[in-house]
């Protein structure tokens, strides 16, 4: 049976990867989606049509970009006009740029501090009015291991995705006296375009073929060896909208095949 019957959930950045899966993984479950990112008008036509066949509900596209903060405005005053609501948050768009940080660019750090933080920002503060007057929320950032813990070149996401996890840990102690709950999640490795980049980037370098680039990057981290599904945070995502999850608040829990266990 359905667990979220009509229920709105926004997802940022669902037109690939992980969001995508999650759109999926909400759209078995009766939900009412608003997805979100970019591709061309064929693709997103396509995907709304596969989420709507899933949800047997219509599904609402907005083409924000994520680093703009008057058309993350624009998405969540839709959503509400539209739908009547935004109930399930998820913030999930994110880049990544790989240099050393005396390398790094500024134009790309500012764009990775703004799509991957500041847009989870302006998303809450704009949905948690709306969730107050309901009386019920779930805001979910799809932070990071890099949250948690850091690695070399990657100076903005292991700063946005920490700011992440402070947003998160402040948003849920203001509203912990309410049925709004706000966590993050943070995954390790999942073997989406964002990664399969880093991929072939490592394989071009080091002269591998992409399976010896791809378990090289695993085994350095990922103690599992295994990359971890859209699927099953899709899955770990669900819980903390059921009744089950009302009393997790704050946290920042890793899905990563044991990368934060060493
Ligand atoms: P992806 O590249 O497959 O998908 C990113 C999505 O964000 C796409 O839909 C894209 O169109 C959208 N997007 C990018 N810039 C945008 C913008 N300016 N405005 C609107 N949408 C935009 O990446 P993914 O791997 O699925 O990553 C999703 C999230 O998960 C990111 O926040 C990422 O940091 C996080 N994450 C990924 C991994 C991983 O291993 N793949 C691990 C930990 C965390």
């Amino acid at each position: 049976m359905a667990s979220l019957p009509g229920k709105v959930v926004v997802i940022t950045g669902s037109t690939s990867g992980i969001g995508l899966g999650m759109a999926e993984t909400f759209a078995r479950e009766g939900a009412q989606l608003v997805i979100n990112g970019f591709g061309n008008d064929q693709e997103i036509a396509g995907m709304t049509r596969h989420l709507q066949g899933l949800s047997n509900r219509e599904v609402l596209y907005h083409r924000a970009d994520m680093s703009k903060p008057n058309e993350i405005e624009s998405l969540i005053q839709e959503a509400e006009s539209k739908l009547g609501a935004v109930d399930v948050l998820i913030n999930n768009a994110g880049i990544q740029h790989v240099a050393p940080v005396d390398e790094f660019p500024a134009d790309r750090w500012d764009s990775v501090i703004a799509i991957n933080l500041s847009a989870c920002f302006h998303t809450i503060r704009h949905a948690l009015p709306g969730m107050r007057k309901r009386g019920w929320g779930r805001i979910i950032n799809i932070a990071s291991v890099h949250g948690l813990v850091a690695s070399p070149n990657k100076s903005a996401y292991v700063a946005a995705k920490h700011g992440v996890i402070g947003l998160t840990k402040t948003v849920a102690l203001e509203t912990a006296q309410t049925a709004i709950t706000c966590n993050a999640i943070c995954p390790g490795w999942v073997l989406t375009p964002l990664v399969q980049q880093q991929v072939d980037a490592r394989a071009a370098q080091h002269q591998l073929t992409e399976t010896a680039a791809r378990q090289q990057l695993l085994l350095e981290k990922q103690p599992s060896g295994e990359f971890v599904s859209p699927e099953q945070l899709g899955a770990l995502a669900l819980f903390l909208c059921s009744p089950a999850g009302e009393q997790i608040r704050g946290a920042a829990w890793n899905v990563d095949g044991g990368w934060l266990a060493q």
